[in-house]
């Protein structure tokens, strides 16, 4: 990747992320926003900058670069941008500025219905795969070509289009299952965004009607959840009729 199309998605990444949380904060980011974000960073972020950024490489360029003895100083850095964003905005990168997750939020639309995968514990799944995923870089790198971000790229590289193609044919069925089920970056986020300080919050005038719950598709807007698991989809903001969830430091 050209040093260029690295610092270009870098740019647009913070100014998508900028924006949704302008709107988030105004309780006017509901699904048709989300949908919109989605589209321009599959677009700009995936198509056009060749998957920028791309947490995935980063962490596995990470393990690798140690594994040789080499301190891969570029991703590590990268990596812990994204995870000092998390610390912050809880998931606002993944949710919007993700060329992968921006892929899964536009398939999801395919069908509302969704597989629920919660009894599964999803996050013990990605958990292991994380570790997976750090033993495979060190072990045997040539796996790692199967990172769906890497089809981004148009090298048309087979492993990569495999794996792109199938993460796309799973998130008719399940809500972001990269994302949930597989992403390391996932795994790290979810455990900064456990106390972040911006998330999306019930607001005075909730009248705990329950509406939000029931149409996210990760469980997420319990009142006092983490919200390490929500995606900032927007499903929530539409189907709440008070107008009591909205992005920010303080809730009800
Ligand atoms: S979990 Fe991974 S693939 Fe999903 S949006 Fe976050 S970084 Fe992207
Ligand atoms: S709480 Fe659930 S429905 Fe609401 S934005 Fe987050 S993931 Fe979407």
């Amino acid at each position: 990747m050209m040093p260029n199309s690295m610092f270009l998605g870098l740019g647009y990444a913070f100014t998508v992320m900028i924006v949704m949380a302008f709107l988030l904060n105004r309780g006017m980011a509901g699904r048709k926003a989300a949908i919109g974000a989605a589209a321009s960073t599959a677009i700009v972020g995936g198509l056009l900058l060749g998957g920028v950024p791309d947490p995935v490489t980063q962490y596995l360029q990470v393990f690798r670069g140690l594994s040789v003895g080499q301190v891969p100083v570029v991703p590590l850095v990268g990596l812990l941008l994204l995870t000092a964003i998390a610390l912050v905005s809880g998931r606002l990168f993944c949710g919007h500025a993700c060329p992968l997750g921006a892929a899964q939020e536009l398939m999801s639309r395919v069908t509302e219905r969704k597989v629920d995968i919660t009894r599964f514990r999803p996050r013990t799944v990605r958990g292991a795969f994380t570790a997976l995923m750090a033993a495979a870089a060190v072990a045997a790198p040539f796996v790692l070509s199967a990172n769906p971000f890497r089809f981004y790229g148009l090298q048309f590289a087979l492993a990569a289009t495999v794996a792109f193609v199938a993460v796309l044919a799973a998130s008719a069925v399940v809500y972001r299952p990269w994302c949930r089920l597989l992403c390391p970056f996932g795994a790290i986020s979810e455990v900064a965004s456990r106390r972040s300080v911006l998330r999306l919050r019930r607001q005075p005038g909730c009248s705990d009607c329950g509406r939000c719950v029931r149409v996210c598709p990760t469980e997420q807007p319990v009142p006092d959840g983490s919200m390490s698991e929500c995606y900032l989809c927007g499903r929530c903001v539409d189907a709440c009729r008070k107008g009591s969830l909205a992005y920010g430091r303080k809730g009800r």
